[in-house]
């Protein structure tokens, strides 16, 4: 890969009627601890947020990342009706970013 961006994802991103909050914190740490996951997302009026585990390498993490964005998706569009299948899509849109040059961060 010659030109390789990494792109930043926002603190926060509307997806549907919601506002999710994107963290890799201490408080991401401690929430995929209890559920031993890399990444997570919650999609309660109250609490909309994805957790990434900070300690992830590329491009394993951009995959984790795009996971976890497409479950909000899946979530707010269609009922969560894809469910884990979103690896599939993320697997492919990874491959698709990685030979485009992107990867993503929190
Ligand atoms: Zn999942």
């Amino acid at each position: 890969m010659s030109m390789t961006k990494v792109f930043k994802v926002p603190r926060s991103l509307h997806i549907g009627p919601y506002v999710y909050k994107i963290r890799a914190d201490k408080e991401s740490v401690s929430r995929l601890q209890v559920q031993g996951y890399l990444g997570l997302s919650s999609s309660d009026e109250a609490l909309a947020r994805i957790d990434i585990s900070p300690s992830l390498s590329q491009p394993a993490k951009t995959l984790v990342i795009l996971h976890e964005l497409l479950h909000a998706c899946d979530h707010q569009y269609n009922d969560g009706k894809v469910g884990e299948d979103v690896d599939h899509f993320a697997k492919g849109l990874t491959q698709i970013f990685e030979q485009m040059g992107i990867r993503l961060e929190v």
